[in-house]
C-alpha cells in the first residue's frame, strides 16, 4: 500500500482562509516539526496553519495542526443564522 505523499496535503490558512502553497518539501518539514506521524495522513486530512506568508509575512514559522475532513471543525466560526 503506497504511503500518502504529505506534499499532496491540502494546506489552508486558519487566519485568512487562503489555500497555502509551500515550496516543495516545506509541508513535509512542517509536519515533521509539528510531530505529526506522516504514516497517519491520507487524502482525508487537511493542514490548517496559524497564519501564512500572505496575511502574516512577518512570521518566520507558522504553527499548524492536522484536521480530518470527517470530523467536525469545532474551532471554526460558524456563520450567523439569519
Ligand atoms: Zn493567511
Amino acid at each position: 500500500m503506497p504511503q500518502f505523499d504529505p506534499e499532496l496535503l491540502y494546506v489552508e490558512c486558519g487566519r485568512c482562509g487562503r489555500p497555502v502553497i509551500w515550496r516543495p518539501g516545506d509541508t513535509t518539514r512542517i509536519l515533521e516539526a509539528a510531530g505529526v506521524d506522516l504514516s497517519q495522513l491520507d487524502e482525508g486530512c487537511l493542514l490548517v496553519t496559524e497564519g501564512c506568508p500572505e496575511c502574516s509575512p512577518e512570521q518566520k514559522t507558522y504553527s499548524s495542526q492536522v484536521v480530518r475532513f470527517n470530523q467536525p471543525l469545532e474551532d471554526r466560526p460558524k456563520p450567523p443564522n439569519p
